[in-house]
């Protein structure tokens, strides 16, 4: 008698690391995929297609979909934190370029500010850098303000208008082309007016 059937079988398709959102941590997966097999004498013998596939935990062998493997909150956070450090310096440089001179006083609160902020030392070169594209640029840091203000809470949106105030007022003058670009800062990042003049008020009052 000739015993033949189909049966599931599971291989490995790739291995890797990835944040389990069971274990709440980093962890060891498989990805594994089920294909169906006709088999004879209980041998797989031809492949008949993929029955599907999941990603299994290591640890505590909870089974996911492909797209566990995308969620990473570890580095969703890091990448806003460089949003954030960008968005916060081309604010600066964008203020200082307002009244169309380059201060050294300005670039020295800047270089300051992006130390007092960041963990790893600026780069004077690289910043000088910055600024001579920003010269040329001076539309993208309205476009990444746009995408950042729905992510900062008003807290994160106060700290990029004092740092701009910083600059705007290291000439010792706070003129209204400075006055009207925070403006224009502010409604990028989603503040609305008063909130603004409330923020201008307090840090001129300290
Ligand atoms: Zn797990």
């Amino acid at each position: 008698m000739v015993i033949w059937g189909f049966r599931g079988v599971r291989s490995t398709k790739a291995k890797g690391d990835f944040f389990c959102p069971s274990c709440n941590s980093d962890q060891h997966y498989d990805h594994k995929r089920v294909r169906r097999f006709f088999t004879l004498y209980f041998i797989p013998l031809i492949p008949l297609g993929e029955l599907g596939d999941y990603v299994e935990c290591g640890r505590c062998k909870q089974t996911y979909n492909e797209k566990v493997l995308e969620y990473n909150p570890k580095k969703e956070a890091e990448r806003i934190q460089m949003a954030y450090h960008a968005a916060l310096k081309s604010t600066m440089i964008e203020i200082m370029l307002a009244d169309g001179e380059i201060e050294e006083a300005e670039v020295k609160i800047i270089m300051d500010t992006i130390n007092e902020f960041s963990t790893q030392e600026a780069s004077e070169v690289e910043l000088r850098a910055e600024i001579e594209s920003a010269e040329a640029q001076t539309s993208i840091i309205k476009r990444r303000l746009r995408e950042l203000g729905p992510q900062l809470n008003d807290g994160g949106r106060e700290k990029i208008i004092q740092a701009g105030l910083r600059v705007a007022t290291a000439d010792g003058n706070f003129d209204d082309s400075e006055k009207q670009l925070l403006v224009e800062i502010a409604g990028s990042l989603g503040m609305t007016e008063a909130h603004l003049a409330g923020v201008i008020a307090t840090s001129m009052a300290d």
